[in-house]
């Protein structure tokens, strides 16, 4: 991913790493893994800003809603046999109750 650049760093001279940001951007930064800076040649911070505020395809909107839709339908069927369960507690309270006063 990070593979060897040519240019040394302007704050230790160490020499920098060349790599793609994000993986999927057409924006090449270099880094230095000596002192941490990262330095843009001019231009690339606005192509790395119009990268980052991209617009979401719309499959993956889709997606994304579809997703929230299924957990949204899990969290309702989880309480729902929550509700059950204390249901049936409450029902065996019934019974236990109404065996005492058959038995007392
Ligand atoms: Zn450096």
């Amino acid at each position: 991913m990070w593979e060897e650049g040519k240019l040394a760093c302007p704050l230790c001279g160490l020499s920098m790493s060349k790599g793609r940001y994000a993986y999927s951007s057409d924006v090449i930064i270099d880094r230095c893994e000596h002192c941490g800076g990262i330095w843009l040649d001019r231009g690339e911070l606005a192509r790395l800003r119009a990268f980052v505020h991209r617009p979401v395809p719309e499959d993956r909107l889709l997606m994304a809603q579809m997703e929230a839709q299924a957990l949204k339908k899990k969290a309702q069927a989880r309480e729902l046999s929550q509700a059950r369960a204390t249901g049936a507690g409450a029902s065996l309270g019934e019974i236990l109750r109404i065996l005492k006063e058959i038995f007392s």
